[in-house]
């Protein structure tokens, strides 16, 4: 590592180092001119993320400097590289002009200061954020003494501020489901490795942060220092630890900020008592919001979502990562989706209308944080605009009858009648059509909008004609054609001629008019009195306009910001309104149906299908195989677990994935993709699914599928469902099976919740058929002319058998490796024919009397023929090349 102590640096190291040394854990951008540099260690990591050119400048103590820079007009997508590529980056800008410095002393370097640092969960850049995904920033803190917990959480880019409170077991899935890009927790806080522990396993970036404001005391005083109150009584009830850990968040935001008080909305208070739990493993093993791969493409909130705007978007997200348990709440949703179905003209008007609505909140965002340009104030009167003439689509009776449509009329009508419409009718007066990106270029207020801004702009364009004018004249009068006025930024007006003129001019009678400026090779420069005198004018209308453009801009920021409110609920109701609109159009594209919803243990699924495959194998032009499924019914007496068996390849993983993701569906208030479907409430879906390998963080296969599972065995109550495929298959097949055994048991007979069970373990199909609550499904396959043909159509019973031989062959295992194995299969059935695992069973059981001891099934005995006579009735002879008949004469001598 570089010695990069500041002893003996020249003075501009000096500064850079002194800045560097406050923000070690960060990427020092250091403006320098136009560009921003990097310099040391930051150098070569950057260049690396960015693969740009490592070059030096000076040294330092001996040694050269590495450095690396960026474009400053063009550091956005560098920026978002970094940030992706898990670094922050603090932004070091000058604070005062080179001439400014120059002022100060002749040796005098720029100051400069860093005025942001950029973290994952800090961003309001456009280019730097998933417009269809909130960008949170979390805080959590603990009370160990309780074993409370408070998370606070903020998005900056829309001005989003919650805060919630449960218990510290609750708090990887509490995090989950809300999955913020940064998590802020307390240094040094008691209980901090507890905390540490949870949030480890997350795959958002952990930031400490130090700070006196994380107490009750410390947050009271940021929410009053952040929203200029003389009291925090008005914002509502909060605990001691939600006030620490709300002061904790906007401690670390003005930190980021560079002591800049964040711009955010009231902090709401939520409770996830009313919320379906869904823990990280699950979201994961289901890809509810990204795939395993980590993409949005191919997740279930990719193939449902098609809302119009991004705030719509957003909105859909938030509702499907947390879903409902409260019927009420999830039949509002639903009255609405259904309602929208009915009116197909309206939905569509407002379908359409949508697709030009802007980014209210993210505008909003950036006016509030000073970081708008002009176009963000376009976007919030487009966006009104848009609201005005979806409003009178929900006029109609019909479309009110449901009470989410009506609360949402009711918003957007009172939203825009309390002063928005004004404001969209005057920011539409004052703006040109196509305002400028940035505000200091000027030219965005509408000429008329300003009768002082119309003057000082024609006088500049007018002192622009005079200088046409006055060119032409000084032409006649030198008699010197190519005689021209220009300008450039060292000389500002001036009258060039072509050197071989010179004499002309210098001998001529207008000479005394003339003073030389400059002379080049090829022409000299002169200025006179009265182009200086017009110079001025012109340079001073044109500053005075931009200056006033500014202050113009500034108002109608101030004039916006007095509305924030008013947009913040416009935002609202619109995305709502997108959200539901977009239930309503995919519930028709995809023949969903309501769910119905029950107080009840009831899940019956009638033809369901799986949105995410079925919509990729519709692309490959092939069809679904809907299903049923049943896991209790009305009276409570069906099953409520099932054990699911049948070959590899028959579609166990993606019917029990199925079964979750319509229940997320159907609680998140959406349609579900069946033809019905009645639920009794779930308040918590697990899943296991296949064995995913964490050999990285130091526990073999085995362990994470123990752990996870116990994690489900602990945690589940009887209103859970549980999807497990494959548990006990890391280990040996009798500890596997054991395992999974008991299990099923301990589901069955203590936990009592509703599950499906996928296993390989044929022997549980017996267990099921004892358990009284148990049953068993299959998947149907059918062997066709040595071919195993996939129907992926769920049956009652257990599977026959398990086809693995037959998926190795499809899989392309050489024939004569095939036929061994069926052989070796052959030969282990026949020794085992006589002795099942299940003679010793139950290995645990939990309540005898529910359990119903009766006698295992016997396994029938299975004929074992002769084995080469088995091996020819598998041979397809017009299929075997000359090599592998060869092969296979051999093979058949062998076993007689
Ligand atoms: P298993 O878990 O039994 O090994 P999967 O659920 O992984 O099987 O399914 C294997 C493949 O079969 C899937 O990738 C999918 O393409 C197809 N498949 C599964 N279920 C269905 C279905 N109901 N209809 C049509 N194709 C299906």
């Amino acid at each position: 590592m570089t010695d990069t102590s500041a002893k003996s640096a020249t003075p501009f190291m000096a500064q850079y180092l002194q800045i560097k040394a406050q923000h070690p854990d960060a990427l020092l951008f250091f403006r320098m001119g136009d560009f921003y540099e990097l310099f040391f260690e930051d150098a070569i990591h950057a260049a690396d993320v960015l693969d740009i050119t490592l070059t030096h400048r000076g040294q330092h103590q001996g040694e050269k400097i590495p450095m690396a820079g960026v474009p400053h007009h063009s550091a956005e997508p560098y920026l978002a590289r970094l940030i992706r590529a898990g670094h922050r980056v603090a932004v070091c800008e000058q604070t005062e002009t080179p001439a400014e410095a120059k002022k100060r002393g002749y040796k005098a370097i720029v100051n400069r200061e860093v005025v942001r640092i950029v973290t994952p969960g800090t961003l309001t850049e456009d280019t730097l954020l998933d417009a269809r995904a909130e960008n949170l920033l979390a805080a959590v803190l603990h009370d160990p003494a309780s074993g409370e917990i408070a998370l606070a959480f903020a998005d900056i880019s829309t001005g989003r501020f919650s805060v919630v409170s449960d218990r510290l077991a609750r708090l990887s899935s509490l995090i989950a489901s809300f999955q913020p890009k940064e998590i802020v927790y307390l240094q040094g806080a008691d209980g901090e490795s507890d905390i540490l522990a949870q949030l480890k396993p997350m795959s958002a970036p952990l930031t400490p942060h130090v700070t006196r404001q994380a107490s009750p005391q410390g947050g009271r005083d940021s929410l009053k220092g952040a929203f200029h109150l003389s009291s925090v009584e008005g914002l509502g009830q909060f605990t001691s630890l939600e006030f620490g850990v709300m002061g904790l968040l906007l401690s670390y935001i003005e930190l980021t900020q560079a002591g800049i008080p964040p711009e955010l909305d009231f902090p709401r208070r939520e409770s996830l008592s009313g919320n379906l739990i869904v823990d990280e493993t699950t979201r994961h093993a289901l890809e509810i919001e990204r795939t395993q791969a980590g993409s949005r493409k191919g997740s279930l909130l990719d193939a449902i979502d098609c809302t119009r705007t991004a705030s719509g978007a957003r909105l859909l997200n938030e509702q499907l990562s947390r879903p409902l348990t409260d019927v009420a709440r999830i039949n509002m949703r639903l009255d609405a989706i259904q309602t929208l179905m009915e009116f197909d003209h309206q939905r569509d008007d407002i379908r359409s209308a949508l697709s030009a609505m802007p980014d209210l909140d993210r505008a909003r965002a950036r006016l509030r944080l000073n970081r708008a340009s002009p176009r963000d104030l376009q976007a919030i009167a487009r966006g009104i605009g848009v609201s005005q003439t979806i409003l009178p689509e929900l006029d109609d009776p019909g479309l009110q009858g449901a009470a989410l449509v009506s609360d949402i009329h009711a918003a957007i009508d009172q939203a825009i009648s309390n002063g928005l419409g004004p404001l969209q009718g005057h920011l539409s007066s004052m703006l040109v059509d196509e305002p400028p990106l940035l505000a200091n270029d000027g030219g965005m207020i509408r000429s008329g909008a300003s009768e002082e801004l119309d003057r000082l702009r024609t006088l500049r364009d007018d002192s622009k004609k005079i200088i046409a004018a006055m060119e032409q004249r000084y032409q006649a009068d030198t008699g010197i054609s190519q005689l021209k006025i220009k300008f450039n930024n060292m000389l500002g007006y001036y009258v060039e001629i072509p050197a071989r003129f010179v004499d002309d001019l210098e001998k001529g009678e207008q000479a005394s008019l003339f003073h030389r400026r400059q002379g080049l090779a090829n022409a000299t420069r002169y200025t006179s009195d009265e182009l200086v005198e017009i110079a001025r004018e012109i340079e001073g209308a044109t500053s005075e306009s931009k200056l006033l453009e500014l202050r113009l801009f500034e108002a109608l920021i101030h004039a916006v910001l007095e509305h924030s409110e008013g947009l913040r609920d416009l935002t609202h109701a619109i995305s709502a309104l997108d959200v539901a609109c977009a239930g309503a159009h995919w519930a028709i594209n995809n023949e969903a149906c309501r769910p119905e919803l029950f107080a009840d243990k009831r899940l019956e699924v009638e033809a369901g299908r799986h949105p995410v495959v079925e919509a990729a194998l519709r692309k490959e032009g092939h069809g679904f195989v809907s299903n049923h499924v049943s896991l209790g019914d009305e009276s409570g007496k069906d099953p409520r677990l099932q054990v699911i068996t049948g070959p590899n390849m028959a579609g166990k993983s993606t019917f029990l994935r199925q079964t979750a993701l319509l229940v997320i569906l159907a609680q998140s208030g959406w349609f579900v993709p069946a033809r019905r479907m009645s639920l009794g409430i779930v308040d918590r879906v697990f899943s296991r699914v296949g064995a995913s390998d964490d050999l990285a963080r130091g526990k073999s296969t085995f362990m994470v599928e123990m752990l996870e599972t116990a994690s489900i065995l602990n945690q589940a109550s009887d209103r859970a469902l549980v999807i497990l495929d494959e548990v006990g298959r890391g280990t040996s097949t009798y500890d596997g099976l054991a395992i999974a055994w008991s299990c099923v048991e301990y589901l069955h007979d203590v936990i009592r919740c509703r599950g499906l069970f996928a296993t390989h373990y044929h022997e549980l199909t017996q267990l099921a058929a004892r358990l009284p609550f148990a049953g068993n499904l299959s998947l149907k396959a059918r062997e066709w002319r040595g071919d195993l043909i996939f129907l992926h159509e769920i049956q009652e019973g257990p599977a026959d058998k398990s086809y693995g031989v037959q998926v190795a062959r499809l899989a392309g295992l050489p024939k004569a490796a095939v036929l061994r194995a069926k052989r070796v299969l052959d030969e282990l059935e026949a020794d085992k024919s006589d002795h099942t695992v299940t003679d010793d069973m139950p290995l645990f059981s939990f309540s005898e009397d529910e359990a119903g001891a009766g006698p295992a099934p016997e396994k029938a005995d299975k004929p074992t023929s002769a084995p080469a006579v088995d091996l020819l009735s598998e041979i397809e002879p017009d299929e075997l090349s000359p090599k592998e008949a060869l092969d296979l004469i051999y093979q058949l001598k062998g076993l007689v």
